[in-house]
């Protein structure tokens, strides 16, 4: 039997030559635009950049461009530069747990020149001239002189195009842009006095102020209106400091992709911090709502395990729970201090969800019942963050729920039944269209793929429309002969059921043999993505996430029906039931 295997393993053991050796080790740093554009950026901070420019062509594949004004490289060590493991960050072991730089493992340069073509040319401060430098996979051409201005300008040409296998991972043009902004986005949060730019094939997409200000980053990213309304993050917890900004309990997202954690200058993904950030929002928010927040942490470097991924971007802590309780607090005074006073809690008040204040919205709760005709009292009374109501359905109390389905509420001429299902559907559906057509829906990556079974015929449709499904936030591939891998969902539905909206996306495929039209086939799947995203009958609702759905269901255009057209509320009116009660003749 072990002649077998031996037999099937194709060849000996042996060492790679160091070519392909590096493209391995590249795979690990360099996965798409976006991880390039992510280590030159760090490179340039680390090198105390105050302006940096980043520019794309052909989504990054055809060249990615990173200009610094930082301290650049002297020329006799820019070739030592795309050595690996060559770095001027760390110099011992013990170096390793008191990180204070980005950079630390010289891994980026030549894992970036493993895959593409890299010109360099730098010039150091106080340096007369420059120099430039070509490399491509593991050679590099000695420097030459050139005159430049101080600071580092790295160009990246061709990305992957020794390496197919990676470039049929690459997703659309647009895709591998939207990832580009992401990394610039979160940068630009990170230091908010560093001047930012980003251009794609010559137009500017992203630029931040470089005021120093988180709220001017934060506004030319996600608009005034939202900046205006975030609450100040600061607590200190034995060694961490955190500071920032967190939205309030109404004002949020269907996903966690607004959250962002900064961990001594660097911007992680950890489980843990998200928790923490729920947990203080925990009863305030409408199930499958995430506030939005930045948040900065600071820490002595030794506290913090950053060596745990090639990329960098997961970190672990030595005393994760001391982390935890100080994101947790810090959120919690925020949250906390935008509450009514306790009484008013009690009496079934809570937190305005139109940016009014809680004595408006007390007066609302108080008038509704007397039932006030024609607009709703919020349209008078709304700052300036209100959402509009679309006014095709009255202001309604909410009184209860009943068999855990329908939502039954007060209005102006009588009681309403809403079916909360149809509801919350209606309300998604209407969030998702509202993403511009050519924007993919946010996605959500799964921590693993995720292997589905598929019949014969679904199996067939996902090879014709797997690049269909992408702008809708899933990342599909076939995978054997009956089934696929899921590698990331539309964030709405990241809650709910993927899988069976995957197979119903995959059915209407099928029954329709393709689809001609691209804003039906959206529009279709939307529906399926609110519908399978929805809360469901059965699932009991607190009053305080029966309010915040009534609200958001207030503000759609067709509140009255959900996106298949059935009726997501009927209405007993006041002459109906004063009939049924023997009331009047
Ligand atoms: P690391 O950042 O982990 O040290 P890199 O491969 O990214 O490894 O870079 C190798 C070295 O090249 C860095 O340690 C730094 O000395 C130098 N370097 C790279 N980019 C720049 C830049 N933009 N400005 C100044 N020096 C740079
Ligand atoms: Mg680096």
């Amino acid at each position: 039997m072990a002649h077998a295997i031996a037999a099937d393993r194709g060849s000996p053991i042996h060492k790679l030559d160091s070519a392909l050796a590096a493209k391995i080790a590249a795979g690990e740093v360099v996965e798409r635009p976006a991880s390039v554009v992510k280590e030159l950026l760090e490179n340039a901070i680390d090198a105390g950049a105050t302006r940096v420019r980043v520019e794309l062509e052909g989504g990054g594949q055809a060249l990615i461009r990173v200009q610094d004004d930082g301290c650049g490289i002297p020329a006799g060590e820019v070739d030592l530069a795309f050595q690996r493991h060559a770095t001027s960050k760390l110099a011992v072991l013990d170096d390793l747990f008191h990180i204070r730089t980005l950079g630390f493992r010289g891994e980026a340069l030549p894992s970036i020149a493993a895959v593409a073509k890299v010109e360099l040319a730098t010039r150091a401060a106080g340096a007369s001239h420059g120099v430039v430098v070509h490399a491509q996979g593991t050679d590099v051409t000695p420097a030459t002189p050139r005159g430049l201005p101080y600071g580092t300008t790295v160009t990246v040409r061709d990305l992957f195009a020794a390496v197919p296998a990676r470039l049929k991972f690459l997703k659309s043009r647009a895709g591998e842009v939207a990832a580009v902004q992401g990394v610039v986005a979160h940068y630009a949060m990170a230091y908010p006095q560093l001047r930012l730019t980003l251009y794609s094939d010559g137009r500017p997409v992203f630029s931040s102020p470089g005021s120093g200000a988180l709220s001017d980053v934060l506004g030319a990213l996600y608009g005034a209106e939202v900046v205006g309304r975030m609450l100040e993050l600061c607590a200190e917890h034995r060694e961490t400091t955190v500071r920032g900004l967190t939205s309030p309990p109404d004002l949020t997202r269907p996903s966690r992709a607004y959250q962002s954690f900064f961990v001594n200058g660097r911007w992680v993904r950890n489980r843990m911090l998200t928790a923490a950030l729920a947990e203080a929002y925990h009863t305030h928010l409408m199930v499958g709502r995430h506030p939005i927040c930045v948040v900065y942490l600071a820490l002595p470097p030794a506290l913090v395990d950053v060596n745990v991924h090639p990329a960098k971007t997961e970190v672990k802590f030595l005393y994760d729970r001391e982390v935890f309780v100080a994101v947790r607090n810090a959120a919690s005074a925020a949250v906390l201090a935008t509450m009514p006073e306790p009484g008013r809690k009690l009496a079934g008040l809570d937190p305005p969800a139109d940016g009014s204040s809680a004595t408006e919205q007390q007066a609302l709760d108080l008038e509704a019942p007397a039932g006030l005709p024609g607009p709703g009292p919020r349209d008078g009374t709304a700052g300036p963050a209100a959402r509009p109501r679309s006014g095709m359905m009255p202001l309604l109390r909410v009184l209860g729920q009943a068999s855990n389905l329908y939502i039954i509420a007060e209005g102006p001429d009588g009681v309403y039944m809403v079916d909360q299902h149809a509801a919350h559907e209606r309300v998604l559906f209407d969030e998702l269209m509202a993403v511009a057509p050519q924007r993919p829906i946010e996605a959500q990556f799964l921590l693993e793929p995720v292997a589905i079974e598929l019949s014969a015929a679904q199996f067939e449709a996902l090879d014709e429309c797997a690049a269909a499904l992408e702008p809708l936030g899933f990342q599909v591939e076939p995978f054997g002969t009956a089934a696929c891998l899921v590698r990331a969902v539309p964030a709405v539905l990241s809650a709910g059921n993927p899988t069976g909206a995957l197979h119903e996306l995959l059915e209407s495929r099928v029954a329709r043999g393709g689809d001609a039209s691209p804003a039906g086939w959206r529009e279709r799947s939307l529906t399926t993505i609110a519908c399978r995203s929805a809360v469901k009958a059965g699932q009991p609702l607190s009053m305080e996430e029966m309010r915040q759905l009534i609200y958001r269901l207030e503000t759609t255009a067709r509140p009255r029906t959900c996106p298949h057209g059935r009726p997501t509320m009927i209405l007993l009116t006041a002459s109906q039931l004063e009939r049924e009660f023997g009331r009047r003749g």
